[in-house]
């Protein structure tokens, strides 16, 4: 019943403390353990229920456990090793505004990427590292169709929102994106999706994109 019990990394431990999380939330204290054991998830949950807090410091810990980031600095492209897919601009500087609180003194950097601002100003800003990339779909087509970021190494998908993805047509660009992991069959990676509903299209992504799921509503 409190992030102590949740075996995560010291570091992490610390980290949810500064931001003053006390207990987890119900989707927290349910994913974490699914995430941590390495299983692909879909969760139907709500916005305001902790559900970024509930994917991103499951993923940041198996990232530290295996051997911490690489490095990422001094390439073309950024190569980051995990993935968050948003629908808009506001969720994904959300999304990355928690994950650079969790990657504190983790050495792992988090970078967003969205459409409607300065591309150069994106590219430069990933020259810093890029192991967590935050991105909304049209801008990261954009970025790997530029040769300015290779999804070669990532080992954790996360879509964000999906129904909202979808219903911003967001799915060619999406279905393109995993298309273009390091790791396109999905018993290689490891995937996870949260939607606020779940209707027959993210049923059919859910298949397609995840393996042997546990399904989970909250
Ligand atoms: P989310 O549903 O991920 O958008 O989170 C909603 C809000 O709750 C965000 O402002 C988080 O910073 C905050 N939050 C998430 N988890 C916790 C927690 N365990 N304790 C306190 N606040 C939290």
């Amino acid at each position: 019943n409190s992030f102590e019990d949740s075996e995560l990394h010291t570091r992490l431990q610390k980290n949810v403390s500064l931001a003053k999380y006390t207990k987890p939330t119900p989707v927290q204290k349910r994913a974490v353990p699914i995430i941590a054991a390495n299983r692909d998830l879909m969760a139907c949950a709500q916005t305001g229920s902790g559900k970024t807090a509930a994917f991103l410091l499951p993923v940041l810990n198996r990232m530290l456990a295996m051997g911490g980031p690489p490095d990422s600095f001094n390439h073309r492209a950024a190569e980051p090793t995990s993935l968050v897919l948003a629908p808009t601009r506001e969720l994904a500087v959300q999304i990355y505004e928690e994950s650079f609180k969790f990657c504190y003194k983790t050495g792992i950097v988090p970078q967003v990427v969205y459409g409607g601002a300065d591309f150069r100003d994106q590219v430069k800003q990933m020259q810093r590292g890029c192991d967590v990339i935050v991105a909304t779909p049209g801008r990261l087509v954009d970025m790997i169709q530029r040769g300015r970021i290779s999804l070669e190494r990532i080992r954790f998908l996360t879509l964000d929102e999906a129904d909202r993805m979808l219903d911003m047509g967001f799915e060619p660009q999406i279905r393109e994106i995993v298309e273009q992991c390091g790791m396109p069959r999905k018993e290689d990676r490891q995937t996870l999706m949260f939607s606020a509903t779940f209707p027959r299209e993210i049923q059919q992504l859910a298949s397609d994109f995840l393996n042997d799921y546990i399904f989970l509503s909250v």
